[in-house]
């Protein structure tokens, strides 16, 4: 089939047997069909190459298809991809075992999930079973997932209001405001939910000393404190966890996306002992997931985490984040009007846009370009550039370029709609 007719059937099958109307929206912003994919590129139907500046929205921190996470892969897969359940599974308890030893004390144990989402629901089952408390505080445009539980304290409207009622207990503060957050903990609290840096609400840094406030008041009134780093864990952001450099560890700690190194879903929550004792202390099955802590996810997470490792992967987020926002912000001064603030850690950037609009009309510009970028859930004023930490400086530059370009054409469109 020639590739036109291929992209033609593919857009009209996900039409008919997917979601029309999300079809007929990435038909009309000009998107391929994705073909393969390697390090930083992603190919599509027409071999076309796309540096690739989302980052699966940050499960691509290995790029696509590392070579160590694809061979532990295909060991695994010729071994025993799933586990009977009922034998002790290898894999998973090496896993769960790197893990321990990559963060500090009390965070020792890990249960396994297949998603972001599920790791969050767990999260918010063992801090509710471990306090007996029914409060769970979270932040205005944070975000954790769209199952029920997640959703709950997911701080955005728009997706919450179609299915109330969600689960009751959900408190929401500003992110970043300590003193909201002191109205808000209290004895009924059973945890904080935190991102270190908000991803989806718009690539927010946690203001300096805000989640040492926060560790401060949840061990003032017995709450929890979890951080869900399902997008800035595992070096995204310089460091293997974002809390590392907030001074604070987290009763409670939430990882996916990259966790299976790009090749395979996975989800985590690790937690203390105190947790572990009070939930699955009181029944072992307390949770249960029937795919959570398969072995073929297993050997891609520790291959993952290996790599990480083996490749400096978090000093080179750290220094190539800093080149990437320099590079990012000497374009934007020269856009004033419509570049308000570009800003991030390590490489989780963002660049907000002083309108909603702007924006769209750059992320059609940059995919023109072949760059893939895409703006943050929560917030459409912002775009966010989350490339494979293996990204080299030749790429951002590339990146940077595209960015620049893509920023004149709009200024123009925008002037010419103006007259
Ligand atoms: C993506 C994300 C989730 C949800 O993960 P899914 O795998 O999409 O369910 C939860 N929390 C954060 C911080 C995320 O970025």
């Amino acid at each position: 089939m020639d590739s036109d007719r291929r992209h033609a059937q593919v857009v009209e099958d996900f039409s008919e047997y997917v979601n029309p109307y999300l079809g007929k929206l990435m038909n009309f912003a000009g998107f391929g069909v994705e073909d393969h994919a390697e390090g930083c590129f992603v190919y599509d139907h027409e071999g076309r190459a796309f540096l690739d500046f989302l980052g699966g929205y940050g499960v691509f921190s290995l790029g696509h298809r590392h070579p160590k996470v694809v061979a532990a892969v295909e060991d695994q897969v010729r071994k025993m991809p799933l586990g009977s359940k009922v034998f002790f599974n290898e894999p998973m308890t090496l896993l769960a075992k790197k893990l321990a030893q990559m963060t500090p004390e009390p965070l020792q144990y890990t249960f396994f999930s297949n998603s972001g989402a599920e790791a969050v629901e767990a999260a918010i089952k063992l801090a509710k079973g471990a306090t007996g408390r029914p409060k769970i505080v979270a932040t205005e445009g944070g975000y954790h997932g769209k199952t029920l539980g997640a959703l709950s304290i997911t701080g955005r409207k728009k997706y919450q209001e179609p299915f109330y009622p969600l689960m009751p207990g959900a408190d929401f503060v500003p992110f970043g405001d300590a003193e909201a957050l002191e109205r808000a903990i209290d004895g009924t609290t059973a945890a904080f939910i935190v991102e270190v840096v908000q991803g989806e609400g718009g690539i927010h840094v946690a203001p300096s000393g805000y989640l040492r406030r926060a560790r401060e008041l949840c061990d003032q009134y017995g709450a929890l404190l979890i951080t869900d780093e399902v997008q800035t864990g595992l070096g995204r952001t310089g460091t293997m966890f974002a809390f590392e450099q907030e001074g604070i560890v987290p009763d409670l700690l939430t990882l996916a996306k990259c966790l299976g190194g790009g090749v395979m879903p996975i989800g985590a929550t690790m937690g203390t002992p105190a947790v572990w004792e009070a939930t699955f202390g009181r029944n072992s099955l307390i949770h249960t997931s029937t795919f959570g802590g398969n072995p073929l996810a297993c050997a891609a997470g520790l291959a993952a985490l290996q790599v990480v490792e083996e490749e400096n992967l978090c000093q080179k987020a750290k220094d190539r984040g800093d080149y990437l926002v320099a590079s990012l912000r000497r374009v934007g001064e020269m856009y004033p009007d419509f570049v308000a603030e570009i800003r991030g850690r390590g490489l989780m950037v963002g660049a907000e846009f002083t309108m909603d609009e702007v924006g769209e009309l750059v992320i059609a510009q940059l995919t023109k370009r072949g760059l893939i970028a895409a703006y943050t859930l929560n917030n459409p004023r912002v775009i966010r550039f989350e490339p494979p930490l293996i990204v080299s400086e030749a790429e951002i530059d590339q990146a940077v370029a595209a960015f620049d370009e893509a920023l004149a054409e709009t200024s123009k469109m925008l002037a010419e709609l103006a007259v």
